[in-house]
């Protein structure tokens, strides 16, 4: 494995993990430990020392402020312990200690991403982990043939579980790239790489720059989540790479429980199929066709760290989880995401509109680079449709008339808002309440 520029064989990450678990067991009983998650070889020691040692690790993001870092801290009571990959493990300690865990017990507390709220600790056994990454080997067809390739970071269920525990899994090669840009994902599709991971925001800097695209036609998969995938950017992608890229959707509380499939009909603006062992079902209000995602399965959270109440409500009376994000099925089973219930269902003068529908209508206008859509309340409407955009050379009329024009004229914004950029975090995830802040 290959992690922002450093090599190293599965023995010497085995070692270092070691050395890790030795270091937990001499701590005493602990219930977490944390690591600064940067993107590097000690990160990926750190996890799988606590998967070792049977105490689960809790990745603190590199560049968090002292105030998300004191919450992480102080919500998970965890002990932070710094890791050096270099030194070699005492003989005895890859082995596992008193403390080692069942498949049923904590093996991963990771934090969700905040775009609605303040972070919460998910806690992850490892039982729901395995079975994660089996089922999406299976989807994938990902196998130790393979040469895994992303930048993402360390601390979130993607970049993480997926792009570094799966690679151990499927026993696969990986090349973390350090920082997902399009030149290092080209550079390492020179050096042989087959399945690519990315956020939506990795696939469009990579759409808009050709050569870099290209260079990932000898790809063997392109996948793309942790938010959606604007359909501009898959059919670019499309015409750039000869892959249509797979989408698929998960949460930190389930893990990936939606996908498409390797050699399977790929839909844009769609997440695909449930994975082996997960069911869905649509809670839809009578005669709508869209309503909030809800599921069941062996991927799902042991519990969110210490709220018990919040644990609970996550959950509907007869036991499905409740995602918070509304999806429509299509008629053979495949999945779409419409959006978050918080943010992204405008209720309009008596119209249920996603938002994300007319962003992707805007992101059709060739003058928008980027588009987020809310709903802000209306004393006639209920709430009235807000576009922010990021755009030159077009007026908000111009863009208003495109939207009601492409798709139909109950969902023409009424305001256009040109701002510098949409904000988003790390994961690339739009952060729509920001987008009132200070009004
Ligand atoms: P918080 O729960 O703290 O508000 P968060 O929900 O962004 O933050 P995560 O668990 O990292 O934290 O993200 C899960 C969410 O990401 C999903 O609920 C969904 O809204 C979004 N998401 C993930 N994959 C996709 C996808 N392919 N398409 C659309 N949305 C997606
Ligand atoms: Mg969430």
């Amino acid at each position: 494995m290959s992690v922002a520029g450093r090599t190293a064989s599965y023995e010497e990450l085995l070692g270092a993990a070691g050395a890790v678990a030795a270091d937990l067991a001499a701590l005493g009983p602990v219930r977490a430990f944390a690591v600064t998650a940067t993107a590097s070889l000690e990160t990926v020691a750190a996890v799988v020392g606590g998967l070792l040692a049977g105490v689960p690790c809790v990745p603190l993001p590199p560049d968090a402020g002292p105030a998300e870092r004191d919450h992480i801290l102080r919500d998970s009571g965890a002990r932070l312990i710094e890791v050096d990959f270099a030194r070699r493990a005492p003989a005895a300690s890859a082995a596992p200690t008193a403390q080692a865990a069942g498949p049923e017990d904590p093996a991963l507390i990771l934090y969700t991403s905040g775009t609605t709220g303040a972070p919460k600790g998910v806690v992850l056994s490892a039982a729901a982990i395995t079975a994660d990454l089996d089922a999406l080997a299976a989807a994938w067809e990902w196998s130790a043939q393979d040469t895994l390739v992303h930048g993402l970071p360390l601390f979130h269920v993607h970049g993480l579980v997926l792009g570094v525990l799966g690679a151990l899994r499927t026993g696969s090669r990986l090349v973390h790239t350090g920082r997902p840009t399009p030149e290092a994902y080209a550079e390492a599709a020179a050096a042989g790489g087959s399945l690519y991971f990315g956020v939506p925001t990795v696939w469009s800097r990579i759409a808009a720059a050709p050569q870099a695209a290209a260079a990932l036609s000898r790809a063997r998969l392109l996948v793309s989540g942790s938010a959606a995938l604007p359909t501009p950017v898959f059919r670019d992608l499309e015409r750039l790479t000869g892959h249509r890229p797979v989408e698929r959707y998960g949460m930190t509380e389930t893990l990936i429980t939606l996908s498409g499939r390797a050699g399977g009909e790929v839909r844009p603006g769609a997440v695909g199929t449930p994975l082996t062992g997960i069911r869905t079902r649509i809670a839809a209000e009578p005669g709508a066709e869209i309503g909030e995602l809800q599921l069941v399965g062996p991927t799902l959270f042991s519990g969110y760290l210490g709220r018990p109440e919040a644990t609970a409500a996550a959950f509907t009376e007869d036991g499905w989880f409740r995602t918070g994000d509304i999806a429509a099925v299509d008629g053979d089973g495949v999945h779409r995401i419409v959006g978050r219930a918080s943010t992204d269902m405008i209720k309009s003068g008596g119209y249920r509109i996603g938002a994300g529908e007319i962003e992707n209508a805007l992101l059709d206008h060739p003058r928008v680079q980027e588009a987020a859509v809310i709903g802000v309340p209306d004393a006639d409407l209920g709430e009235r449709i807000v576009a922010f955009v990021v755009a030159d050379g077009v007026s908000g009329a111009e863009l208003t008339d495109f939207v009601a024009t492409h798709l139909s004229v109950h969902k023409r914004p009424r305001e256009v808002r040109f701002i510098a950029a949409v904000p988003r975090n790390a994961m690339g995830k739009p952060q729509k309440r920001l987008l009132l802040a200070g009004e």
